[in-house]
């Protein structure tokens, strides 16, 4: 673990036992390629000249959940191609004090050189501040598939909604308990599979 995550706090893989036993369709888990219609490629190029940084910039993935692209997650929110050449780009962080943060920026420097932009700019904008509703269907499904039970809606002001089940990662089963409002880490919630008996982690909505 290298101390980067989504979260403020590191994921800890071997907890879910994903990194003790990883299941062979796990490693070969891979995001899936982004096209220049992905909707959050589409929101953050700024023109069709900044299409395809926006889509070396949004191929970079979370840290510890190399499932989950920028793109898909939400945390891409503009891309500027300049005549020059040089690039701007926008990303939000998931959760304050996020550390991923740095570590995406790098990544995402990186990727736009070996595209053929060696100026590049990343900026940090906080506001809108980025909720769980920010991440794509495509990001919840793979955070499904890895093991970790995406967030529901964000929360709402007014009533809080009750009796919202979540479902088992790893069977499907809605017949599941929390049994600590504070997991791993402070995003995410302990859960236990009251049919296939598994423990995961639920990614809370912000
Ligand atoms: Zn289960």
């Amino acid at each position: 673990m290298n101390g980067h995550s989504l979260c403020a706090d590191a994921v800890d893989l071997a907890e879910l036992g994903i990194g003790s036993h990883p299941p062979q369709e796990l490693s070969s888990l891979t995001a899936p390629p982004l096209t220049p219609e992905h909707p959050r490629i589409r929101s953050a190029a700024v023109d069709s000249d900044s299409q395809q940084a926006a889509l070396a910039a949004g191929s970079v993935v979370d840290p510890e959940i190399p499932v989950l692209t920028v793109a898909d997650l939400g945390v891409l929110r503009r891309v500027q191609v300049h005549r020059d050449g040089s690039v701007d780009v926008d990303i939000t962080p998931t959760y304050s004090g996020c550390p991923a943060i740095a570590a995406m920026s790098a990544d995402i420097r990186r990727a736009l050189a070996d595209a053929g932009h060696p100026a590049v700019t990343v900026s940090t904008v906080l506001s809108p501040a980025w909720t769980t509703d920010d991440m794509t269907d495509t990001a919840r499904e793979m955070l499904q598939r890895f093991g970790i039970a995406p967030p529901g809606p964000a929360p709402q002001a007014g009533p809080v909604a009750l009796g919202l089940a979540v479902r088992c990662p790893q069977c499907g089963s809605r017949n599941t308990r929390e049994r600590s409002r504070f997991g791993s880490t402070s995003c995410k919630s302990m859960w236990t599979c009251e049919d296939c008996s598994e423990p995961f982690d639920h990614f809370k909505a912000l």
